[in-house]
């Protein structure tokens, strides 16, 4: 056609095309749930876009997804009547890499052909996975809200063609040559059994022709969103294909809380600890992993005020039965109804967290190890949870210096009969904090010491001030106390006996310190710097400093 214009993919784009084309690879069939979760996600947009303009639909609302195979032509075909999309955002979507799955796919890559292929299967890597099994790749789609359609088509190489076209369906349709090679996904019982292993909590209707004439269709997945089903009914599989149709992650999740709150308000929760730390988990920006669903209905994607950022690395769903359909971020920033759901998903999570910290300690010592500094932040940000985040800190000490291992109810439990305070040493990093001279006092009594070494740690300490009843106190504030280091009665002769030199010393260092004193907290250094009590500490000091204050 004359108006057809072919452009080229973007490189990376073609790197990951290369590999989808070039590996010879064992679990082809993934090219399916992920041809089917963006049909379901046109779905889920349509009918979102629908609440504010009825029009839209076109007298056609049954949302549905259906897949064929023709065999004659050697084709699948996946079709949705979803939102579809406009020239542009074809060239945008099927030609550049826009997701963040595949950006992180990307970053994983080896260069090794076999485990890069082996990646494809966990990541999916979205559109560009049709080109596992299918040499050429026809889209067809209309915008719910414009006239004309659009066609692109490729064969994996470099380029694609793009034109518009007249086409009276709204949404998508995706047709896929299949290669000599696999023949086998042109049987509609293969298909099937696809589906209902990596679909079947879709929430929309994935429709199968159910004869051979093509007239008919029937439904072969579950068809109801996954979160709103009853525990009872799932299993774990379910739950981790959903994870992962979620959010991407190759991996399993850790650990996931299912519940339906039925009361002043009802919702449902569905949350799931990641097993491993996105790459962004420090960026500010970062928005946070919450899907928010009203009764069903998908609103927005990353509602962070529905966790808040000490959970920031939670994923799930939260389902409303009570928020207003046309919710805005605006009116989540403040209301009501969405801080008591905020407060109830906070306590599941923490409920989660405990109840894995009990029962399954190697679960929780390698979550600590991937989020415990981000849980640091939650004293600062959350003083009513403050209790229960406290209870599942980890830290290193004196008694355990390998790795973050000692609660603060291990530390208290083994607190000497007459210690006064939960005491703790922070530096920049673990081995000055293990070899501060503040320590030998505490080493030579035989009281174990915390030793906190993130940056994050001094925030902490500032918003966590006791624990159990007992203070949290800094090596580096002022003395421990005589009852705490055993008799110290000769300290006035000592500090008398001293005096001369204290003098000499106080003058040479006038400017720099505010008093010089006679120690009883050092054994074997000869001097130590401590900080005032009541003062701020010297590492918080250091760090107000770098941050120029
Ligand atoms: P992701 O789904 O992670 O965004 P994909 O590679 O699967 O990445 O899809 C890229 C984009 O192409 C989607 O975000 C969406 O905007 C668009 N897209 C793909 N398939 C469809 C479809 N069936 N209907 C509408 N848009 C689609
Ligand atoms: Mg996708």
């Amino acid at each position: 056609k004359a108006n057809a214009e072919t452009r080229q993919f973007e490189a990376e784009v073609q790197q990951i095309l290369q590999l989808m084309i070039h590996s010879l690879y064992s679990n082809r069939e993934i090219f399916l749930r992920e041809l089917i979760s963006n049909a379901s996600d046109a779905c889920d947009r349509l009918h979102f876009a629908t609440l504010k303009d009825e029009t839209l639909l076109q007298g056609e609302g049954d949302l549905a997804i259906r897949i064929s195979a023709d065999k004659e032509a050697g084709t699948v075909t996946v079709s949705d009547n979803g939102i579809g999309m406009s020239y542009q955002e074809v060239i945008d979507n099927l030609g550049t890499i826009a997701s963040s799955g595949t950006k992180r796919f990307l970053e994983s890559l080896s260069g090794d052909e076999r485990k890069d292929a082996d990646l494809i299967g966990q990541f999916g890597v979205g559109f560009y996975s049709s080109f596992i099994v299918a040499e050429q790749v026809t889209v067809e789609t209309r915008r719910a809200d414009e006239d004309k359609g659009v066609r692109w088509q490729s064969d994996g190489s470099g380029e694609f063609t793009i034109e518009e076209i007249e086409r009276s369906e709204r949404g998508t349709t995706i047709t896929l040559k299949l290669r000599d090679d696999a023949e086998e996904f042109q049987a509609p019982e293969r298909l099937r059994h696809i589906i209902r292993r990596y679909s079947d909590h879709i929430g929309r209707p994935i429709l199968m022709p159910s004869d051979e004439e093509g007239q008919d269709w029937e439904k072969v997945n579950e068809a109801a969103a996954l979160w709103t089903r009853s525990k009872e009914e799932l299993e774990d599989k379910d739950y981790e294909g959903f994870y992962q149709h979620l959010t991407h992650d190759p991996e399993e999740p850790l650990d996931w809380t299912h519940n339906h709150v039925e009361g002043r308000q009802s919702y449902s929760l569905l949350m799931y600890i990641p097993r491993r730390a996105p790459f962004d988990l420090w960026d500010r920006e970062r928005r946070r992993g919450i899907r928010l669903y009203v009764r069903r209905v998908f609103i927005m994607d990353e509602a962070e005020q529905l966790m808040p950022g000490w959970l920031r690395f939670v994923r799930g769903v939260v389902d409303s039965a009570d928020l207003p359909l046309n919710v805005s971020r605006e009116i989540l920033q403040d209301n009501r109804l969405v801080r008591s759901i905020r407060a109830g998903a906070v306590k599941k999570v923490l409920g989660l967290l405990e109840d894995m910290a009990r029962n399954r300690p190697d679960d929780y010592a390698h979550f600590w190890e991937q989020f415990g500094k981000v849980l640091k932040e939650g004293p600062a940000e959350d003083p009513d949870n403050t209790d229960r985040i406290a209870k599942l800190l980890r830290f290193s000490s004196t008694r355990e210096p390998d790795g973050e291992t000692v609660s603060l109810q291990d530390y208290v439990d083994r607190m000497k009969p007459d210690q006064k305070a939960i005491y703790y040493v922070t530096a920049d990093n673990h081995e000055t904090a293990l070899n501060s001279p503040h320590l030998e006092a505490f080493r030579k009594q035989n009281v174990e010491v915390l030793l906190l070494s993130d940056r994050v740690d001094e925030w902490l300490v500032a918003n966590l001030t006791e624990f159990d009843g007992k203070p949290l106190r800094s090596v580096t504030h002022g003395e421990l106390e005589a009852d705490e280091v055993g008799d110290s009665k000769d300290d006035e002769a000592k500090d008398e006996r001293h005096k001369p030199l204290l003098d000499k010393l106080k003058g040479q260092l006038e400017d720099q310190v505010s008093d010089v004193r006679v120690s009883r907290r050092l054994v074997d250094s000869p001097a130590c710097l401590v900080a005032e009590q009541g003062g701020l500490s010297l590492n918080l000091q250091r760090l107000l400093k770098e941050a120029g204050q």
